[in-house]
């Protein structure tokens, strides 16, 4: 038997290595010339830039992956502390990892209650740990999966997610200071969200990076894919890279193959990692698309400047970030108008705080992201220039630092090289937004419902964005085909 992923993001990785290790013979075709997808790395000058993700959750998710290749673990490191917040007012506070460490900081700095800290974190713990069996892990399209012994525990915990409550009300009801709601309000953007529309039940975002803390790959976050690169090549699947699929083909309602402007594969199954929007309206127009699924509300995208700075900046931490003084007003720009905040949340992602590789000695990678909407045709070349200028501004403001008078090398992406590079509909990271209480049905099932042996990995489908739900699409398709294909494993 033989599949083709189309994709090498980190998706499409995942889904091959564990296609091959059932037993099936796979070939992936990435349209770029490197593998990883969004997860890519670049050396500009001295500095190495991860260019995409930064924030790395559920590390045993990738140790999973790679003991298919029999390695024991994925070369990660714990952070001590998850972010430093900057608050406009002046106000700033570094939260560290660890649930009494954190309740401290909560309860001296914030001046929250401990034992409301205390059962927020564990109601977000046993909220998380409720939906992963039966939203997380499994397909929401086949009730055999969602049958499952944690089934029961999930329909008890519904009071407890804050369903018809959005995350902003839920947090907003639970905590006094309005800089702890905004501080917990900002992980709706782990999946390009606005915390204002989202579901409470989002706020078990939280959990992963409050209550288990973030990681951070050994090397950097390209790692994530490199490593999953080679252990594919390991098990002996095949790669073309620098190709790009044109067409999925299909008869009497099965997969057969698929085609580049250099040649047919035929295959039997079929994986699609690219944006699902893309692989209907390009790879199949002629087939019926689920237009509804398609047209929703797409999540963020981002402008990113990737600065090599002529100093160390002590202040700053590896994660940090620059709240915007009006926060409604910032997520108001993204989903309503469209347009770029003038004082946007500035994340500064610093990797040679760890990797002192990653820039010469005594300097350090400025990765600098600020949300964006989505690409609409909007004038980007002007909105990138207002944009640098008011984040220089903003950092002098702040941290009393001026950005241009240590800039030694400098790179942005904006929405349209985002879409240009990875496909991504819009330039939009995450598929679909979390923006309503049904976004996660309504986002695509890892497998089609008509054409038979076709299935679809990475952020843009079920369970939905961010890396570990990515690999998470992977383990679900790996279920759906052994299925589908009465295979078992190797
Ligand atoms: C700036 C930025 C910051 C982010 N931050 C985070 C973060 O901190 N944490 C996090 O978890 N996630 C983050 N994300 C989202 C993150 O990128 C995803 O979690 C993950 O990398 C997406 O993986 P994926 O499997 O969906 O595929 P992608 O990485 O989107 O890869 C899809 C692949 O398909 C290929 N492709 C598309 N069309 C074709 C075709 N026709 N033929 C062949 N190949 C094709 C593309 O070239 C690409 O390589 C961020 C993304 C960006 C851009």
């Amino acid at each position: 038997m033989r599949a083709v992923v189309i994709g090498s993001g980190i998706g499409g990785l995942a889904s091959a290595l564990r296609l091959r290790k059932a037993g099936i013979d796979v070939l992936v075709i990435e349209a770029n010339e490197f593998s990883g997808g969004k997860i890519n790395s670049k050396w500009i000058g001295d500095y190495r830039f991860d260019m995409g993700p930064s924030i790395f959750t559920e590390p045993e998710l990738m140790d999973e992956l790679v003991q298919l290749f029999d390695q024991e673990s994925f070369p990660h490191r714990k952070l001590a502390e998850s972010c430093r917040y900057f608050y406009s007012d002046g106000f700033s506070a570094t939260l560290p990892v660890g649930k009494n460490a954190l309740i401290d900081v909560l309860v001296n700095n914030f001046g929250e209650s401990p034992k409301t800290v205390y059962r927020y974190l564990e109601r977000m713990k046993k909220n998380y740990e409720a939906v992963k069996p039966v939203f997380i892990e499994v397909s929401l399209h086949r009730i055999k999966h969602l049958v499952n012994a944690g089934l029961m525990n999930a329909i008890a915990r519904i009071p407890q997610y804050g369903i018809s409550s959005s995350m902003h009300s839920v947090n907003k009801s639970v905590f006094k200071n309005p800089k702890t709601v905004q501080l917990l309000d900002r992980f709706a953007t782990y999946n390009g969200s606005s915390p204002y529309k989202s579901p409470g039940m989002l706020n078990i975002i939280s959990h992963l990076e409050l209550n288990k803390g973030p990681a951070m790959p050994v090397g950097g976050m390209v790692q994530i894919t490199q490593v999953a690169f080679e252990g594919c090549k390991k098990l002996g699947v095949e790669f073309i890279l620098g190709e790009k699929v044109n067409e999925i083909h299909s008869l009497e309602g099965k997969v057969t193959g698929v085609s580049t402007a250099k040649g047919t594969y035929d295959a039997d199954i079929v994986v699609s990692n690219m944006d699902v929007h893309f692989t209907y309206e390009r790879l199949m127009p002629t087939v019926k698309a689920p237009q509804k699924i398609l047209n929703q509300e797409k999540s963020t995208s981002a402008i990113v400047f990737y600065w090599g700075i002529r100093k160390k900046v002590e202040q700053l931490g590896v994660h940090n970030i620059l709240f915007a003084e009006n926060y409604e007003k910032e997520f108001s720009c993204l989903f309503e108008s469209k347009t770029m905040s003038d004082d946007p949340t500035i994340y500064i992602h610093i990797t040679s705080k760890l990797e002192s590789q990653d820039a010469p000695p005594d300097c350090e990678n400025w990765f600098v992201m600020v949300n964006a909407p989505i690409n609409e045709g909007q004038d980007w070349d002007e909105f990138v220039v207002r944009t640098r200028s008011n984040l220089i501004q903003r950092i002098q403001n702040t941290l009393q630092f001026s950005v241009e008078d240590y800039l030694e090398v400098e790179e942005y992406f904006d929405p349209r090289k985002i879409e240009e590079t990875y496909f991504g509909k819009q330039g939009s990271i995450y598929g679909n937004s979390s923006n309503s209480a049904f976004a996660a049905f309504y986002r695509h099932p890892n497998f089609s419902k008509t054409i038979k042996g076709l299935y679809f990995a990475g952020v843009t489908v079920h369970p939905g964005g961010g890396i570990p739900l990515a690999l998470n699409s992977a383990k679900i398709i790996e279920r759906c085909v052994k299925e589908d294909y009465g295979l078992v494993n190797r």
